[in-house]
């Protein structure tokens, strides 16, 4: 409970401050909470999305000039205007996020560079938006009528406007839909894999932070009264971004943090660094350099979860998960049934020939190992097989359909479940929450209901399902641990429980049973066992010979990309070319 002091005191501070201040730092929290805004949008889209942006100030200048223009023109309502910059700044984030989110590494960066740059100067060329001049004569806004003509009265619109969109972004990350968001950075391929539609998932966060930065334009322009395109540059579309990394980029106060600091910081130094210089000049640029490469150095995550260790939070209050009733189970084909077809495929990486003539079939009820010696292929089967990596050639049915050219999340959407020989799980998030990312496909309440609030039902039920998964592997016992601190065996296992999450008829678990311990391998042998009378069909690669053997019906062995033999585990354990694969001859 004692996390709740600092924030009820910050709170208390925010609704009296106006009263007991004077006018000079109401203004400095005006700006402070609009800076939030903007900075909030870039703490979902970059802090947490790992997608950098340099061009927010231009979805600020966005909304203000739409409303600049609309209101002293044409007269329009401002609260109007407010939706017309709106869809203004949703159309254009739409073209822009096309164009630049397609982009991958630095060159997004670079993309949002160009597009921050080109906006500010429309901005400042256009005839009707009157050039470098600006507009002038912004109408006031009436709020429940009041007029909010001082910067006092301005306040709580400002602050309220904050709050709203920090509650609203702190339950949307805490969601289903959040939880797509946060696996972009470091795990798209896994997000993929679980039926996460990522590059849509970019574009809504792209189009959220768009949507804040062209609201805190809108209060902007209402507030100054006058808008021209200085403030909309590329510098401060810099300065934006690094707040949000000085206050903490993955952390929703961080974005407060950041935008105060900042903020405060550059009054204060543009007072004080010409005095001590001598004459005029923005030497708190210089300063905020130097800091900037200090933080990158020192904390790169920023001042927030510094902040966050200060604060003497009581250990071991555990959640405790809401009853749900259990999720709507897909039917299982009838045992025997064969789920996939694997007919003469190959895989080449450039010269390479990872995997080549390739030929499998796995039934519905059955265990199917596929082993051979390292490098022999197998994770790149596996890739081909769910559409992590597509083959290059060659046939792969699931379920009677082609699908060697489907995307993995569509796999995933028809029942294929998967683990990765190298384990990808998202490290600082709870083993619950990694889990349930496995049952993704299984809700379907949006980005929407979740800033609201209104899917908890749906939201209960997909944790309920990824307790229950955990527990059926072992991990009962860990469900709020980070995830990044299980040792290495009981990761796999996380990932087998965020895979039968998923609901799948067929799963393909690469080296399963690595780094376990012997009890944990007899264990996992009994769930793999009670799958398969269940009806699952099972793909196994693993390198544990008497775990293999006690376990599969059938065995295919491979070699250099190829198939070398195939047959019951007996009949394989006998076969001279495995024994010379394996052993190198049998003499
Ligand atoms: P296994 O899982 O049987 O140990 P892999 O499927 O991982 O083997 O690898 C088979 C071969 O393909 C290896 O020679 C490996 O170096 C190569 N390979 C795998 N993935 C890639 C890739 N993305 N690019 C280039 N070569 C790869
Ligand atoms: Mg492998």
């Amino acid at each position: 409970m004692k996390a709740r002091l600092p924030f009820l005191v910050f709170l208390a501070f925010v609704v009296f401050a106006p009263p007991l201040l004077p006018e000079f730092q109401i203004t400095l929290l005006n700006y402070i909470g609009l800076y939030s805004i903007v900075a909030l949008g870039l703490v979902l889209l970059t802090g947490v999305g790992g997608l950098t942006s340099f061009g927010q100030a231009a979805f600020v200048g966005l909304g203000a000039y739409t409303t600049a223009y609309l209101t002293t023109v044409y007269a329009v309502s401002p609260w109007l205007t407010l939706l017309v910059g709106l869809g203004v700044t949703a159309a254009v984030a739409w073209v822009l996020g096309l164009l630049t989110l397609r982009l991958s590494g630095h060159y997004l960066p670079l993309g949002t560079l160009a597009w921050g740059i080109s906006l500010y100067f429309l901005f400042g060329n256009l005839e009707f938006l009157g050039g470098h001049t600006g507009v002038t004569g912004i109408p006031i806004i009436e709020f429940f009528g009041l007029e909010l003509e001082s910067g006092r009265a301005f306040y709580y619109l400002i602050w309220i406007v904050l709050a709203g969109a920090v509650v609203a972004t702190q339950n949307l990350l805490d969601s289903r839909a959040g939880r797509a968001i946060r696996a972009l950075k470091g795990g798209g391929i896994m997000a993929e894999s679980m039926g996460v539609d990522t590059a849509h998932t970019k574009a809504v966060i792209f189009l959220i932070a768009a949507l804040f930065a062209c609201v805190s334009g809108w209060l902007y322009a209402h507030l100054q009264r006058f808008v021209n395109p200085t403030p909309f540059g590329l510098h401060i579309g810099i300065e934006y971004l690094f707040m949000a990394v000085v206050g903490g980029a993955a952390h929703v106060w961080g974005a407060l943090i950041g935008a105060g600091l900042i903020t405060i910081l550059k009054q204060w130094l543009q007072d004080i660094l010409p005095k001590i210089f001598g004459q005029s000049g923005n030497f708190e640029v210089i300063f905020f350099g130097i800091l900037l490469v200090i933080v990158l150095q020192r904390a790169r995550e920023g001042i927030w979860p510094w902040l966050v260790r200060l604060v003497p939070v009581k250990a071991g209050g555990q959640r405790i998960l809401a009853e749900a009733e259990p999720l709507p189970c897909r039917p299982l084909p009838a045992a025997g049934t064969v789920l996939l077809e694997v007919k003469d495929a190959r895989k080449t990486f450039g010269g390479l020939v990872a995997n080549n003539n390739m030929n499998l079939t796995v039934k519905a009820g059955e265990v199917m190992a596929l082993i051979g010696p390292n490098g022999a292929g197998k994770s790149t089967m596996f890739n081909c097989i769910s559409g992590v990596d597509p083959v290059t050639c060659g046939e792969i049915r699931f379920l009677g359909e082609r699908t060697d050219s489907l995307a993995a999340r569509e796999n995933a959407r028809r029942g294929m479940g998967r683990t990765f020989q190298h384990v990808r799980l998202l490290s600082t998030m709870s083993v619950l929450e990694n889990v349930a990312i496995g049952a993704h496909l299984r809700g379907s309440k949006g980005v929407l209901s979740a800033a609201l609030h209104l899917e908890r039902a749906e939201e209960a039920r997909l944790l309920a399902e990824a307790k229950r998964q955990l527990e059926r592997v072992g991990l009962g016992e860990h469900l709020f641990d980070e995830a990044g601190s299980l040792p290495l065996g009981q990761q796999r296992l996380l990932e087998i429980a965020r895979a039968l999450a998923a609901d799948p008829c067929l799963l393909l678990l690469d080296e399963p049973a690595a780094g376990l311990r012997y009890l944990e391998k007899q264990a996992l042998a009994e769930l793999l066992r009670r799958l398969r009378a269940q009806g699952m069909g099972i793909l196994l690669v693993e390198h544990d010979m008497d775990f293999v053997m006690g376990l599969a019906d059938r065995v295919v062995v491979m070699e250099f990309g190829e198939k070398i033999a195939e047959g019951l585990p007996e009949e394989v354990q006998q076969d001279p070319v495995v024994l010379e694969a394996y052993l190198g001859g049998v003499e």
